[in-house]
């Protein structure tokens, strides 16, 4: 029997609002062969995980984001053979939904798509005997709140340690998330191998260390990223995009940092949904109030801002000077959340649009990809000094 735990995430995740559920889209039903069904209707996709646990028997659903307010839990298991639902908030931002199963059953499948109203979570189990569910069931043995990147956490402290210049480079999407897809090009895999190639010349650096958030075509949550850049120790934060949009004349590189005004906004949102502790290196915000959580992280901004603003101006002039291909106005502010963290310098560069077929043709090729990593390179070169 397989013990089956799934994570997954929205895209982009900008600090999305309240997801809600559909009740007229959600439904626990039996199915043929003493299955159980569950099918639960969000507004928009959203990271969960599933799994059963044993002594009272039961399933556990959680989710990123979701208020289960407006659903009629009775309703929902009414004439199947699941016994009852209950659900709650679970952690800051997480949220909890219990199914008390009569009988011992097996996560068979389980999976979240996209449809136009939002996303469609099914999880179907089967019966089992009470060893097979026993075997199957269990939390999962690492919460997996922050999991999914690899990085060995000796490995980490050590770069922490170390006196370098440490860039974490942060090649956008991943995995369910591809990002843009145009013309053959899937913004993932070529932000993956922008990452990659600029890495390797920034580890050409002397006093520099470049560390990647991920190496594979895989998920990883935004806070995994931002948790990744603090273990190490960031000097400094690099998310690496190539988006697409609808009209085809938005064209070329620019730079962005987190809007004057989007500091208290993406904080808000961050502490609203992510665990206190991860928010800021050093500072135990777990008991903080927002408020109090929210003022400190400005106070590291106030620090961390103007850094992350002077780096993204040096690089702006450094790729004109290598000729890449500019937005008309490459200087950009927006609140991102992959920009929210307080504690270190970070930018998000846009290294051209998919969309714009001549963007795409460019950082197709490795010439094309090269002249930014070398300006990005040049740019850290300067600072790290
Ligand atoms: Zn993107």
């Amino acid at each position: 029997m397989i013990r089956l735990v799934v994570l997954l995430i929205c895209l982009a995740s900008h600090g999305a609002a309240q997801v809600g559920i559909d009740p007229a889209r959600s439904v626990v039903r039996d199915g043929w062969w003493g299955k159980l069904v569950i099918e639960l209707g969000l507004n928009q996709i959203v990271p969960y995980r599933v799994f059963t646990l044993d002594e009272p028997r039961r399933l556990i659903l959680d989710f990123e984001g979701v208020d289960f307010a407006g659903l009629d839990t009775d309703v929902l298991v009414s004439g199947s053979r699941a016994q009852a639902v209950r659900v709650g908030p679970l952690r800051p931002g997480w949220s909890r939904m219990v199914i008390d199963l009569a009988t011992p059953m097996v996560i068979a499948e389980a999976g979240m798509v996209t449809v136009d109203q939002g996303a469609d979570l099914t999880v179907v189990l089967t019966r089992a005997s009470p060893d097979a569910f026993a075997a199957a069931s269990g939390a999962p043995p690492d919460p997996g709140w922050e999991v999914v990147t690899g990085f060995d956490p000796q490995v980490a402290a050590a770069i922490a340690r170390s006196e370098d210049f440490v860039v974490v480079v942060d090649p956008g999407h991943g995995g369910i998330d591809p990002g843009a897809h145009q013309g053959g090009v899937k913004e993932a895999d070529l932000v993956l191998i922008m990452g990659s190639e600029l890495t390797v010349q920034l580890n050409d650096l002397a006093g520099v260390q470049a560390v990647l958030t991920r190496e594979s075509d895989v998920f990883v949550p935004l806070s995994a990223r931002l948790t990744v850049a603090r273990k190490v120790g960031a000097d400094l934060f690099i998310s690496l995009h190539a988006d697409a949009l609808e009209v085809d004349e938005a064209q070329g590189a620019s730079v962005y940092t987190l809007s004057a005004d989007g500091g208290e906004a993406a904080a808000q949102r961050i502490v609203e949904r992510h665990e206190r502790g991860d928010l800021l290196a050093g500072v135990d915000l777990e008991a903080a109030e927002d408020r109090v959580a929210t003022a400190l992280m400005d106070l590291a901004r106030a620090e961390t801002g103007p850094a992350s603003r002077r780096f993204a101006e040096a690089l702006v002039a450094s790729m004109v000077a290598e000729g890449v291909r500019m937005n008309s106005n490459p200087r950009r502010e927006g609140q991102f959340a992959a920009l929210s963290a307080a504690d270190f310098p970070s930018v998000l560069i846009e290294a051209g649009f998919l969309s714009n077929a001549e963007d795409r043709a460019i950082l197709a090729t490795a010439q094309g990809r090269a002249r930014i990593v070398r300006a990005i390179s040049d740019t850290v070169a300067l600072l790290a000094r």
